[in-house]
């Protein structure tokens, strides 16, 4: 285990901010396992990796003993303009609920790209400008990873070309536009611009396209074009180390008011705003100092940690991405057409994943009608419109102080309010219409997808 177990105390500024990251993996016994050539099988070098991400990242993600990762003035700079983050009590849930439990949530949702993706992306984009780079590639799904690195890009004065998943970017005309507003390319994927487009575009005429796909098309533009390098908004490690501010701010909070939450809950996608959020706490379990209830919370059409396996599999559609082990539903598989919750990758962080194979996170699963009900309750008391990704943290929140309204235990919750939805409108139509609707996938659709799990000898 690492040496540096300097108390994160020690790392607040005089704005209250963490002047390090904690890097979670320092603390692991078992570390997550590491990211695959597709090729050899062999494990990712340095070198290899250096070829599609920045070199500072790269080290990061391969850091599996630092606990501190000091993080850059430039980009404390840039977190002072929305950070600390509000850790709000929720007294106006409580109430509405009767329930004797205590609830936090820590909003990230109160800067411009209306969710905590900005947090890792103001990192990625300034190690790029260090290295001296033209400009980075990436995909986005919903919008909002590519709005926060379109803002962060915008900072540092680098080009930013965003391959945006066909359906939204129909769908979400304004998502698309704000990232306008800072300078960003924004391409429908799959698009006829780069070759796996042009292949996936002929072998499915009329496709809407897909999270896996738009990296496909990400990275090749990336590899091909000198001075770019691609970022990922989710899933790797050092997404997950650079998300561990809210953690630490949370943390921080709490230990000033002398309080110990019982339960902590998060949504989880690719896990980056969860990880995050636990890290600290995570990291007291892992040396033995305290015991947390940590509970991930996903869509039932898109259970990765409740339905998928643990093993190795491609991050991408077009499999040109390192291969890595996680909870996975296999990289073919894309939530049915009524899915409007978001959360829809079909991997699974391999930090959060090695940590629920060793029993120190649950997992519970949640409709979307139910997701959307706790969405509206909470906006009515609480005031913030809050993500549908979010509002399955605010479900799951709800249901455990009901549960302590039932047996009179004094809990406390806090769980994570990544963003806002503003831009999520039709979602919510939808669900006031009635015309939302809750698929499951069968388990013989899910088999499908998991026969097609690269396989090794
Ligand atoms: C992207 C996003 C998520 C899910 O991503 P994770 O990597 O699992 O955190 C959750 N909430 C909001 C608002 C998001 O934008």
């Amino acid at each position: 285990m690492a040496e540096n177990k300097i108390p994160y105390k020690i790392y607040l500024d005089e704005n209250e901010m963490p002047n390090a990251w904690y890097n979670v993996r320092a603390d692991m016994k078992n570390k997550p396992a590491p990211l695959l050539n597709p090729g050899t099988h062999q494990p990712m070098t340095a070198e290899e990796l250096g070829g599609v991400f920045c070199g500072e990242l790269v080290a990061q993600e391969l850091d599996n003993e630092n606990a501190y990762i000091e993080i850059p003035q430039e980009i404390k700079d840039f977190y002072k303009m929305y950070r600390p983050s509000p850790l709000v009590r929720a007294y106006y849930l409580e109430k509405y609920l009767q329930t004797p439990a205590k609830i936090y949530y820590k909003f990230e949702g109160n800067n411009t790209s209306g969710s905590h993706k900005l947090n890792s992306a103001i990192a990625q984009a300034y190690y790029a400008k260090k290295q001296g780079l033209k400009g980075v590639t990436t995909e986005t799904g919903a919008g909002q990873w590519g709005t926060a690195l379109s803002m962060a890009c915008s900072y540092f004065g680098l080009d930013c070309k965003v391959f945006m998943v066909k359906v939204s970017y129909e769908q979400k005309p304004f998502r698309r536009e704000v990232m306008r507003v800072y300078g960003s390319s924004v391409t429908p994927s799959p698009s006829m611009e780069t070759e796996i487009g042009q292949k996936i575009n002929a072998e499915h005429p009329g496709t809407t396209g897909s999270l896996g796909c738009a990296i496909s098309e990400a990275v090749e533009v990336a590899v091909k074009n000198p001075g770019y390098r691609y970022v990922l908004g989710s899933v790797l490690n050092q997404v997950i180390l650079h998300q561990s501010v809210i953690g630490l701010e949370t943390k921080a909070a709490l230990d000033k008011y002398g309080v110990k939450p019982d339960i902590i809950i998060g949504c989880a996608g690719g896990g980056s705003n969860l990880g995050g959020l636990v890290s600290p706490f995570a990291g007291e379990m892992l040396r033995g100092e305290a015991d947390y209830e940590i509970i991930a919370v996903e869509p039932a059409s898109c259970p990765s940690f409740t339905r998928g396996v643990y093993a190795y599999d491609f991050c991408d559609t077009g499999m040109v991405c390192p291969l890595a082990k996680m909870y996975t539903l296999g990289s073919d598989f894309i939530p049915s057409a009524n899915h409007a919750g978001g959360l829809r990758y079909h991997g699974m962080s391999p930090i959060l994943s090695q940590l629920y194979d060793d029993g120190y996170i649950k997992a519970v699963s949640v409709e979307q009608t139910k997701v959307f009900e706790a969405a509206e309750q909470f906006a009515r008391v609480e005031g913030i419109l809050p993500a549908p990704e979010s509002s399955h943290a605010i479900r799951v929140a709800i249901d455990q102080a009901l549960k302590c309204k039932e047996t009179g235990e004094e809990k406390t919750i806090v769980f994570g309010l990544t963003g806002t939805g503003y831009f999520d409108m039709v979602a919510y139509e939808q669900f006031h219409d009635g015309t939302m609707t809750d698929y499951i996938p069968t388990d013989e659709e899910l088999k499908k997808f998991r026969d097609k799990l690269p396989k090794f000898d």
